[in-house]
């Protein structure tokens, strides 16, 4: 059998399996499992696949059926400027999380040393995509999450910014280090509800911890503010991502722990996603 064959036979079954973008899968996955990238293989068509490689793909066409993300199978996600690792154990870095990344930016001078910190960092995404932006700056990320922490410290290690940020297993409720310039979160925030709305690939194989936000989505965002509020120095700044329809409501419960909304931020679909705000 030879590449191009073994590729319709991938998007075949995907495609019989309800897989929307079932030749794009097909593509990534042979990709993958060859180890070679996409321009390579199409360069490569009537080349003749191996047993070994074979399997691997088969294997991978298998766990794709079932919904699970590519970026579980092929092990990792782009996300910013970097390639991050990812597994079953963070919730895989979405494109729209991008702009908190952005805005943050805009907010630190390129010399300045400020200490930030990420609330829920999953996969570290967003303190790495930082600091690897920020030389002079250093962060903490925590997160509920034993296995999170572990790769977000593997994904620290291969970036080469395991000297400028500490990464802690810990709950919000108990975390009470040091004060910070900047505070960053992504939190749960999806009502209950809406949870079981999700796409099969989300609401099946990503972790329900990183997603749920509670019966009104609100449960980690006011935790997230009302420990920021204490762990911020005075004119810090929150980053926040929350869900479009969730801006009056989080606006209000800065307000009332001492927050100034400073700009509210769209999402690449255009739907309002971020809220900045000043300790004061
Ligand atoms: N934006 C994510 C989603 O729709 C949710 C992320 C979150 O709850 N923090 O899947």
């Amino acid at each position: 059998m030879n590449y191009q064959e073994i590729l319709n036979k991938g998007s075949e079954i995907l495609k019989l399996n309800n897989i929307k973008t079932f030749n794009l899968d097909s593509e990534i996955l042979l990709s993958s499992a060859l180890k070679i990238d996409r321009s390579r293989l199409i360069l490569n068509l009537d080349k003749k696949i191996s047993n070994r490689e074979k399997f691997f793909f088969l294997n991978f066409i298998e766990r794709r059926k079932k919904n699970e993300p590519i970026a579980y199978i092929i092990g990792f996600k782009e996300f910013w400027k970097n390639k991050f690792i990812v597994n079953k154990n963070t919730l895989i870095p979405r494109s729209d999380t991008e702009i908190l990344v952005e805005q943050i930016l805009k907010e630190i001078n390129i010399d300045s040393a400020k200490k930030i910190l990420d609330i829920g960092t999953g996969s570290g995404c967003i303190i790495l995509s930082i600091l690897n932006e920020r030389r002079k700056c250093t962060g903490v990320g925590i997160d509920i999450s034993k296995n999170a922490i572990k790769l977000a410290k593997y994904n620290a290690k291969i970036q080469h910014i395991k000297n400028r940020i500490k990464f802690f297993n810990s709950n919000i409720d108990n975390f009470c280090r040091d004060k910070y310039d900047v505070i960053v979160s992504n939190p749960p925030y999806i009502e209950l509800n809406k949870f079981f709305g999700l796409d099969k690939d989300v609401k099946n194989h990503e972790p329900k911890s990183a997603l749920s936000g509670g019966i009104d989505g609100y449960s980690k965002i006011r935790l997230v503010i009302e420990k920021s509020s204490i762990l911020i120095k005075e004119n810090g700044k929150l980053f926040l991502e929350v869900g479009f329809n969730q801006i009056k409501g989080t606006l209000k419960i800065l307000k009332l722990n001492g927050f100034y909304n400073n700009k509210v931020v769209k999402d690449l679909a255009k739907k309002n996603r971020c809220i900045i705000s000043t300790k004061i």
